[in-house]
């Protein structure tokens, strides 16, 4: 790894292990069919929501049953980057989807900068893809320098309720809403264009309020989802007791379109609110 872990850090205590990946560009398929590549820079999540279905392509069964206990930071990502910039595995105008099994911002990334890493060899290769980036991670705040460089990228912040005691239940390891909210404000004033994904979205205490405050971002583009059973958009899906839960907590897809009527509405007939394929977009 190009960049140096702090010391007086410890992967052990972060839940984090290091180890070397054969390759790093995947040809996208699925839900991102219409990128060239996905790039996870870690395997594994210490987000831990109840409702992902990346969980489903975790290597064991073991690793499927603690889905959110563990991450593995592909330490020579970077190197992988460079060669395949090198070699023209990637080129300026591919798209890419970072990240499709993971979020690139992992609490460990503070200390790792692997994803960090990943970008600069990127740019210092002089490749210009069309970059996607996905996260719910204030950190990735730290790398808008790095987004400015690029021609052509949009980072979807994943903003799913408006609740904190929502996002405890669904989303137990994740970061608060308002950090997601702050990251967001980040890059609309850095001049790098975001997107909103509220996806999935989970109970809303006010949708009114909720809706207003994101499309006051001024983001690029919205998108919305209800938790997904296996089906075409995402092949794993969500847990049938996380569906379970939520039809619980009184939040099935009639209150979900209901939701995102109000949303609708609030972002007025120029802004849609997108659904289904549509919302994977590249950048
Ligand atoms: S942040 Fe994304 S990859 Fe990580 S647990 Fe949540 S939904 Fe899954």
């Amino acid at each position: 790894m190009r960049s140096t872990v702090s010391p007086g850090w410890s992967l052990e205590a972060a839940g984090v292990g290091l180890a070397d990946a054969r390759t790093i560009l995947t040809p996208a398929s699925g839900f991102i069919r219409r990128y060239r590549y996905s790039l996870n820079p870690y395997s594994g999540c210490r987000f831990a929501c109840e409702y992902c279905y990346a969980r489903a392509f975790a290597p064991t069964a073991e690793k499927r049953q603690t889905w959110g206990e563990w991450a593995t930071a592909k330490r020579n990502a970077a190197a992988l980057i460079t060669k395949a910039c090198r070699d023209g595995t990637l080129q300026s105008g591919d798209a890419i989807y970072m990240s499709s099994a993971t979020d690139p911002y992992q609490p460990a990334e503070h200390r790792l900068r692997l994803t960090r890493g990943i970008l600069e060899a990127i740019l210092d290769a002089g490749v210009q893809p069309r970059l996607t980036v996905q996260t719910r991670s204030p950190i990735a705040a730290r790398d808008v320098d790095l987004f400015q460089r690029f021609e052509h990228i949009r980072v979807n912040v994943s903003v799913t309720t408006d609740s904190e005691q929502v996002r405890l239940r669904y989303e137990p390891k994740a970061p608060a809403i308002k950090a997601r909210l702050r990251t967001a404000r980040t890059f609309v004033d850095a001049g790098v264009s975001i997107g909103i994904s509220i996806s999935p979205m989970l109970p809303v205490d006010d949708i009114e309020a909720f809706a207003e405050v994101l499309a006051s971002l001024n983001a690029a583009e919205y998108v919305s989802q209800y938790m997904a059973p296996p089906g075409p958009i995402f092949a794993a899906g969500t847990l049938p007791a996380t569906l379970r839960m939520a039809r619980e907590d009184g939040w099935g897809l009639p209150q979900y379109a209901k939701a995102r009527e109000v949303i609708q509405r609030v972002l007025g007939p120029d802004r849609p609110l997108l659904e289904g394929d549509e919302g994977f977009a590249p950048a």
